[in-house]
């Protein structure tokens, strides 16, 4: 019986390293890797040896007769897969480690951050040199979007921790947390004391709306909601008020369901996970009911990937309903006869057709198939029950209150080209307690580092960072996941795109052109001065003693671990070592 690859895939195609049989695609050397969801197996090829399912750092693999429940539909979808894309790939050209000029010594890289692209950086580093690297995040605790955006309804995503963590142990990398750059130590003084820095800094802030009313208390970004309930120490713990009945969120993307499902998964799921423990209190004696997901785009434009809008179908006790509109019943009904599932029509005259075949289907419109289209009221009281409301072609405009958020104001779009919305200048008013904005991150400038405005990146070529007037690099500086690519792609893409930067990096080591740090700027001159700047320096004694708090607090609660969620309450757990 082969295997198959369910929801949780992380795109990191460790298991397509392993396969014996190249059985696993698209691998990262094959184009649809850049625009696929999840990677599947050939049934027909798999030998069952389950070396994917070991390597699997998030459990996502597993035999396609052990499949449960929603799961099972994964067994057709990675057989359908081969259907489009027959298994004909030959062998990726084999790659051998490379030997760097040892004339300076070892090489000493730094990498600011530590989420999955430092991670992955680091790791990459230590598998294929002999290099030292220094990790340093400005918080004192690592993981970045790992602990802190990863839903904590998603623990199996967050098993890849477990693989960075052998990484941050390595004997040969030293740990400074709660250490920032540009504020305690400069760029200069990080590269003077290596041969080459590597930026992982994410892309922290968000995409504005530019909208009236978007900054009236009730408003929120999806960083802040995301950091609310992950325990992000930079988000206060009563940053989210869910007294109101509905919420809307602004966008369609997987931030945005992830926000909806926690919004109104029943608390005694979310009381088994790391949740933050003031957002489960708050869950719990939250109000909501409703909430509206705003696309300004249609069902086939939507920006979720199709295993996480599964799941969000999946919710139990929660209704999901599709806005009534002609334009988007249209896109939905095409979408699904082109995934032919006509078959299987519902018997419900409310209600789309549905059929298996629309899982695999091109079009994101054929997922809706099947869902109830109910005229929607949003100026009125939400229905009874708990549900959510997909409201497409429909951009909001102004948010507004008196002190703080009351309703919302969009306009109804209608698509232009297929692709483009545009304003039909209908306006409905949405009242609304809580309005989250997850129309997406942007990046935030490094001081001492180039920035492209237009992108929210640090500007780059292929991972080396570039002057933007000369297109010159700068030399042993170079940029790595969100920071380098703009904030799309889940946690596994940053595996390949670390691997382009390290390989950017070790080309230049091998021109020799890196700097070489000067004399007294070795790695005991570069942690004399971390000291001397940031006395609140921790290391990796301290990261262990609050990872074993967090959990011991877990076990008695029987979760993974219960989340220290300020940086004070962290320093004094790593304090305790
Ligand atoms: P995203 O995927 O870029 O989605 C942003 C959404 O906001 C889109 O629907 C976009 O619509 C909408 N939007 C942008 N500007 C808007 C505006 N001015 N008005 C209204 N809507 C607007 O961003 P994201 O959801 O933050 O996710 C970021 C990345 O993290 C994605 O690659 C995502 O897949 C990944 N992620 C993955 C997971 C997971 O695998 N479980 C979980 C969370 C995040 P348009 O298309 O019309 O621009």
């Amino acid at each position: 019986m082969a295997y198959a690859i369910t929801q949780t895939c992380c795109n990191d195609a460790s298991c397509v390293s392993v396969c014996p049989v190249n059985c696993i695609h698209p691998t990262p050397d094959e184009p649809e890797f850049g625009t696929t969801d999840m990677l599947y197996v050939d049934p027909q090829a798999c030998i069952d040896c389950g070396a994917c399912a070991d390597a699997c750092p998030v459990d996502a693999v597993f035999p396609v007769d052990r499949l449960r429940g929603p799961d099972t539909v994964f067994g057709d979808l990675n057989r359908d897969w081969f259907r489009d894309h027959p298994n004909d790939h030959a062998w990726g050209r084999p790659s051998f480690p490379r030997s760097l000029p040892g004339e300076h010594g070892v090489l000493r890289i730094a990498v600011v951050g530590t989420g999955p692209s430092a991670g992955y950086t680091a790791q990459e580093l230590l598998r294929s040199t002999s290099a030292e690297i220094t990790m340093i995040d400005r918080l004192p605790v690592t993981g970045g979007l790992l602990r802190h955006g990863v839903a904590p309804d998603h623990q199996s995503t967050k098993r890849i921790a477990d693989s960075f963590a052998s990484v941050f142990h390595d004997p040969r990398l030293r740990m400074h947390l709660n250490v920032e750059i540009g504020t305690h130590l400069t760029h200069p003084e990080l590269a003077a004391h290596h041969h080459a820095v590597v930026y992982a800094v994410g892309a922290a802030a968000d995409r504005r709306l530019g909208i009236p009313g978007e900054d009236l208390p009730g408003s929120l970004p999806a960083t802040a909601f995301v950091g609310w309930y992950n325990a992000d120490p930079t988000v206060p713990a009563d940053a989210v008020e869910l007294s109101a009945e509905r919420v809307v969120v602004v966008g369609n993307g997987n931030v945005a369901v992830d926000i909806a499902r926690i919004l109104l998964t029943d608390p005694d799921r979310l009381a088994t996970t790391d949740i933050a423990d003031h957002a489960l209190a708050a869950l719990r004696r939250s109000r909501v009911r409703e909430v509206v997901l705003l696309a300004r785009r249609g069902p086939d434009q939507a920006a979720w990937t199709r295993a996480e809008f599964l799941a969000l179908r999946q919710l139990p006790g929660v209704d999901v309903v599709v806005e009534d509109h002609p334009e988007v019943r249209a896109a939905i009904e095409a979408a699904a006869s082109a995934a032919g599932a006509g078959a299987d029509a519902d018997p419900d005259p409310g209600a789309l057709p549905v059929a298996a075949s629309l899982v695999g289907a091109d079009a994101r419109g054929a997922l809706l198939a099947g869902l109830p289209l109910v005229p929607y009221d949003g100026s009125a009281e939400p229905a009874p029950g708990r549900r959510i409301v997909l409201r497409f072609l429909s951009a909001p405009v102004e948010v507004s209150g008196d002190g703080r958020v009351e309703a919302v104001t969009v306009e109804r779009t209608t698509l232009v080209d297929g692709e483009r919305a545009e304003t039909t200048g209908q306006r409905d008013v949405l009242r609304a307690g809580l309005v989250v904005r997850s129309i997406g991150h942007r990046g935030v400038p490094v001081p001492g580092l180039p920035f492209d405005e237009r992108a929210g990146t640090v500007a780059h070529r292929g991972g080396r960072v570039v002057d933007p007037a000369t297109g010159q690099p700068l030399p042993g500086t170079y940029v790595v996941g969100w920071a380098k690519r703009g904030p799309s792609g889940g946690i596994g893409a940053n595996r390949a795109c670390a691997r382009e930067t390290v390989e950017a990096l070790l080309d230049d080591a091998t021109a020799r052109a890196l700097p070489v740090p000067g004399p007294g700027a070795g790695r005991k001159d570069f942690e004399r001065l971390v000291r001397q700047r940031r006395p609140d320096a921790v290391g990796l004694k301290e990261l262990r003693a609050v990872d074993r708090a967090e959990r011991e607090r877990g076990v008695a609660e029987g979760r993974p671990r219960v989340k220290l969620a300020t940086v004070s309450e962290l320093l004094a757990a790593g304090r305790r070592r």
